[in-house]
C-alpha cells in the first residue's frame, strides 16, 4: 500500500479522488479506506469490501 497524488477512480465507490491508497493495482479513496478500517467483520459491508478486493487480486494475479 502506498499513497498516491494522482486522481483515480476508487474501486469501492467509483468516485474520482486524489486522496487514497493503492492496493495492488486498485485505488481506494481515503473515505472508503477509512470505512473499511471502521467496519466490523460481522458487518455486511465488510464482506462486500473483501469481495471487491478479492476480485481485484484475482484479476491482477
Ligand atoms: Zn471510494
Amino acid at each position: 500500500m502506498y499513497k498516491t497524488n494522482e486522481a483515480k477512480f476508487c474501486i469501492m465507490c467509483g468516485h474520482k479522488e486524489k486522496e487514497g491508497i493503492m492496493i495492488h493495482k486498485g485505488f481506494i479513496c481515503d473515505e472508503c479506506a477509512n470505512e473499511i478500517v471502521h467496519t466490523e467483520v460481522e458487518d455486511e459491508k465488510y464482506s462486500f469490501f473483501i469481495q471487491r478486493m478479492k476480485e481485484l487480486w484475482v484479476k491482477n494475479a
